[in-house]
C-alpha cells in the first residue's frame, strides 16, 4: 500500500465530465490499495476570469483582496471533484488550503509554504475517504488567504508531498509529460524520458509552465521524485529525479520561452558607484524580481550610463512608478523606456558545463532567421536571449532543430 499525491491541472477538471474522469482515476488508485490525495486546479480559463473581474474594478487591484478572489476557483474544483467522487459510490471530502493548514508568509499572489500540518489529511485517510486538496491557496500568520503565484496547484502538490511523506506525486496535465520544447508551439517537440530536478528547475524558471518553478525547487529540496503525465491516457509520463551519469552527456536537454518579461531601459543616469544598488534596492523593495541586466557607458557623455533590464510583464504596472521616481529623480536620468512586446528563449542542458560554443551557436541560429537579439545572460547550464515576440515561434523552432533536439 502506498500514499500517492495526483495533482490535476485546469484542462483536466474543466468540465464535469472531466472531473467524473478525475474521480475515476482516484477510485481507480484507492481500489489498487492505495491512500489517495488529491491536489486540483481550478477549471480551466476560471482563474483568469476571476482576476479579470477585479480589474474591471479597478486598474491596480489590491493584492490581498485579489487572492481571496482567485482562490474561489480552487475552491470550487475541489468540492465538484469530491462531489463526483461520492456520486461514483466513493467516499471523499474537499479541504481548503487553511483546513490543511498550508501555512505561507504574507506575500499575496506570490506567497511561498512555510509549513503543512498534515493532520488533517491522514484523519481524513484514516477514514478511508480520499483527501481532495484545494492547490494553489494557504494562509498567512493572521489567516488571510494567500495565492502561490500562477501554476502555483503544482506547488501545493509536491509541497504536500514532501509534508506527508508521500511515496509518488503526479502530475497530471494536458499534454503527457515535460518535451524537449513546447510541443503547442513546436510540432517536432519530443517527450523526455527522464529530466533532472536542476535542468527542470531552469526549464521552468525560463518559461516552461508544465511545472511552476517552486514545485521543482521543492521536489529538490525534500528529493521527491515527480511523475508528469496525461490525465487523458495511461501512458508512462517523464520522470523529474535526482541527475545521474546518462543526464549528464546532453549539451542541450530543452528550449523554453517566456512571454512576460518586460524590457525596462534606462537612459544616461549617473554612473555613482551607488546608482546600480540604489536602483535595483528600490525595485527589490517592491518584491519584484529582475532578471536580465546590461548596463553600458551612455553615448556622448562619460560620467552616464545607460541600463537595460527585464522585469516580470505581470509586475511592470507596480514598478513603474518607483523606476519613474528614482531614475529621473536621484539618478537624473534622461529617459525611461519600456517595451512588453518582447519573448525570452533560452536553451538549457546540464552538459553546458562542459561544452564550448553552445551561446555562439545559439546567436547563430537566431541570426540566419534574421532575429535581432536585445538582451542575453547566461549561467552555467543555460542561455537566454531577449528578442521580438513576433519571432517566438520561429525562435524556438530554430533553437530546437538547431540544436538536433527535433530528429533523436
Ligand atoms: P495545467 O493546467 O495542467 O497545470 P499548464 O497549462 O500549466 O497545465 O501546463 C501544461 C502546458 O505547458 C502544456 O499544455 C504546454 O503548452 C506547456 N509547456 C511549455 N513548455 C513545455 C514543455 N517543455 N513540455 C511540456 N509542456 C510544456
Ligand atoms: N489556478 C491557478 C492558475 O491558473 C493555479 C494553477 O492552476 O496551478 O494559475
Ligand atoms: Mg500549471
Amino acid at each position: 500500500m502506498a500514499l500517492v499525491v495526483q495533482k490535476y491541472g485546469g484542462t483536466s477538471v474543466g468540465s464535469i465530465d472531466r472531473i467524473r474522469n478525475v474521480a475515476r482515476r482516484c477510485l481507480e488508485s484507492q481500489r489498487k490499495g492505495n491512500d489517495v490525495v488529491v491536489i486540483v486546479s481550478a477549471m480551466s480559463g476560471e482563474t483568469n476570469r476571476l482576476l479579470g473581474l477585479a480589474h474591471q474594478v479597478t486598474a491596480l487591484p489590491d493584492a490581498r483582496e485579489m487572492d481571496a478572489i482567485a482562490a474561489t476557483g480552487e475552491q470550487v474544483s475541489a468540492a465538484l471533484t469530491a462531489l463526483a467522487i461520492q456520486e461514483l459510490g466513493g467516499k471523499a471530502r474537499s479541504l481548503l488550503g487553511h483546513q490543511v493548514k498550508i501555512l505561507t508568509d504574507g506575500a499575496f499572489t506570490k506567497a511561498r509554504i512555510k509549513t503543512i500540518e498534515g493532520s488533517r489529511i491522514f484523519s481524513t485517510l484514516k477514514d478511508g475517504e480520499i483527501a481532495v486538496v484545494a492547490g494553489f491557496q494557504g494562509a498567512n500568520e493572521r489567516g488571510d488567504i494567500t495565492t502561490l503565484g500562477r501554476g502555483g496547484s503544482d506547488t501545493s502538490a509536491v509541497a504536500v508531498a514532501a509534508a506527508i511523506g508521500a511515496d509518488a506525486c503526479e502530475i497530471y496535465t494536458d499534454v503527457d509529460g515535460v518535451y524537449t520544447t513546447d510541443p503547442n508551439i513546436c510540432p517536432s517537440a519530443k517527450k523526455i524520458a527522464r529530466i533532472s530536478f536542476e535542468e527542470m528547475l531552469e526549464l521552468a524558471s525560463l518559461g516552461a509552465k508544465v511545472l511552476q518553478i517552486r514545485s521543482v525547487e521543492i521536489a529538490m529540496k525534500y528529493n521527491v521524485p515527480i511523475h508528469v503525465r496525461s490525465s487523458f491516457s495511461e501512458i508512462e509520463g517523464t520522470w523529474v529525479t535526482g541527475e545521474d551519469k546518462a543526464l549528464e552527456q546532453v549539451v542541450v536537454a530543452g528550449v523554453a520561452y517566456d512571454k512576460n518579461e518586460a524590457r525596462v531601459s534606462i537612459i544616461g543616469m549617473s554612473d555613482k558607484p551607488t546608482a546600480v544598488a540604489d536602483l535595483f534596492g528600490s525595485i527589490a523593495e517592491k518584491n519584484i524580481s529582475v532578471d536580465m541586466i546590461i548596463q553600458n557607458v551612455s553615448r556622448g557623455a562619460e560620467d552616464r550610463t545607460d541600463i537595460t533590464f527585464t522585469v516580470p510583464k505581470t509586475d511592470l504596472a507596480h514598478a513603474k512608478p518607483e523606476i519613474e521616481a528614482i531614475a529621473k529623480g536621484n539618478l537624473g536620468a534622461k529617459e525611461v523606456r519600456y517595451d512588453d512586446d518582447v519573448v525570452k528563449v533560452s536553451i538549457v542542458g546540464l552538459g553546458m558545463r562542459s561544452h564550448a560554443g553552445i551561446a555562439a551557436k545559439m546567436f547563430r541560429l537566431l541570426a540566419s532567421e534574421g532575429i535581432a537579439i536585445q538582451a542575453i545572460s547566461t549561467s552555467e547550464i543555460k542561455v537566454s536571449c531577449l528578442v521580438p515576440a513576433k519571432y517566438t515561434e520561429l525562435a524556438v523552432r530554430a533553437l530546437h532543430d538547431g540544436f538536433g533536439l527535433g530528429d533523436k
